[in-house]
């Protein structure tokens, strides 16, 4: 297949990337790297797969229009994954958000009509859930109440995306990744950080009191999902929640760390922060019925491949 992957310098992005080649699709991945966090990070993971002769990367700024030039006129899928993530962060700037996430999946929406592109896969997240009550959450819940920009981006998105499936036949499949980990991880999220911090004898800043719960997913099975929708040709309009289906204290997260590294934390209780939600739980029956989805790497063993690649081994399947 002729792919575009944007996002493909980041995190998820550049595993998906590499899974793409090693099957020998043609890939084009567009990224600005996005100073969101460090250009040489972006660089190690486009390192994972290039140079390689199916793929193009052109470094660019989606929210722009004159970018829209530079990209192929015909493919057989977008995959969409270029966002500012982060939930915090957008309480802070949600402008950045509007623009990064808002206007430049806008423009993407409107490319794959223009290139009459078929399918077209978009990384939404666990947080447009926000503080629904129905846990474990299903994709046909109608009580989302998103508590950040962040999240508030990634619900028009699917709503815009919908548009686009009924007035143009795009179709749209809309991924709920929760809390995706694994080697290469943002270094904004929390097992990269305490990793770090552990291993540096620094203090480990908890939010809260340490109780929330959080569906980690590794990375391998985030990327297996996001292949299986490249290919799903059911409804024109379609979300699927990608996560493990079995939410992780923060606490017992700290302690699988401390153990694997086999170095106790230093641990500090701070106050909960605002866009934060208390838990994160997917249902993943839809995607496991209709995408033949299927997580397989537990928290446990996906700490200990994180941890290996830390430490400078390979770590991911
Ligand atoms: P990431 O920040 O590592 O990757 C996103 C990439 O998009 C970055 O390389 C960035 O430079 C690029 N980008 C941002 N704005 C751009 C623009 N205007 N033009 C071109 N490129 C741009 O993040 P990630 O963790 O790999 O997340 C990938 C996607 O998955 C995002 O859409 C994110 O919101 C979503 N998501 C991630 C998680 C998670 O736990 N990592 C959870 C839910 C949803």
């Amino acid at each position: 297949m002729k792919i575009l992957v944007t996002g493909g310098a980041g995190f998820i992005g550049s595993h998906l990337v590499q899974r793409l080649l090693q099957e020998g699709h043609y890939v084009t991945v567009v990224d600005n790297f996005d100073p969101f966090y460090s250009r040489v990070a972006k660089e190690e993971n486009v390192r994972s797969y290039a140079p390689h002769s199916n793929l193009h990367f052109i470094e660019a700024d989606l929210s722009v229009p004159s970018t829209y030039s530079l990209l192929p006129n015909s493919l057989d899928c977008i995959v969409h994954l270029a966002a500012k993530a982060g939930v915090r962060p957008s309480i802070e700037a949600p402008m950045s958000y509007v623009q990064a996430n808002l206007v430049a999946t806008q423009l993407m929406l409107e490319y794959a009509v223009k290139t009459g592109t078929k399918q077209f896969v978009f990384a939404s997240s666990s947080s447009v859930y926000g503080l629904c009550e129905n846990a474990p959450w299903r994709e046909d819940d109608g009580h989302l109440k998103p508590i950040s920009p962040y999240a508030a981006t990634k619900l028009s998105n699917e709503y815009m995306g919908h548009v686009y499936s009924n007035v143009y036949g795009l179709r749209f499949i809309g991924l709920r990744f929760f809390t995706v980990y694994g080697p290469r991880q943002r270094p904004d999220l929390a097992i990269n950080k305490f990793v770090n911090q552990i291993k540096k004898g620094e203090v480990v800043q908890l939010f809260g009191d340490g109780s929330t719960l959080r569906d980690y997913t590794f990375i391998d099975d985030i990327v297996d999902g996001v292949y299986r929708a490249m290919s799903y040709e059911g409804s024109q309009f379609r979300v699927f929640n990608l996560g493990c289906g079995n939410p992780v204290k923060l606490l017992d997260m700290v302690k699988i760390v401390e153990e694997n590294l086999g170095i106790p934390a230093i641990i500090e209780f701070t106050e909960e922060q605002s866009g934060d939600v208390p838990l994160t739980w997917a249902s993943i029956d839809r995607a496991k019925n209709e995408l033949g989805y299927r997580p397989v790497i537990k928290i446990s063993e996906g700490i200990s491949r994180y941890i290996s690649w830390a430490n400078g081994g390979i770590g991911s399947l």
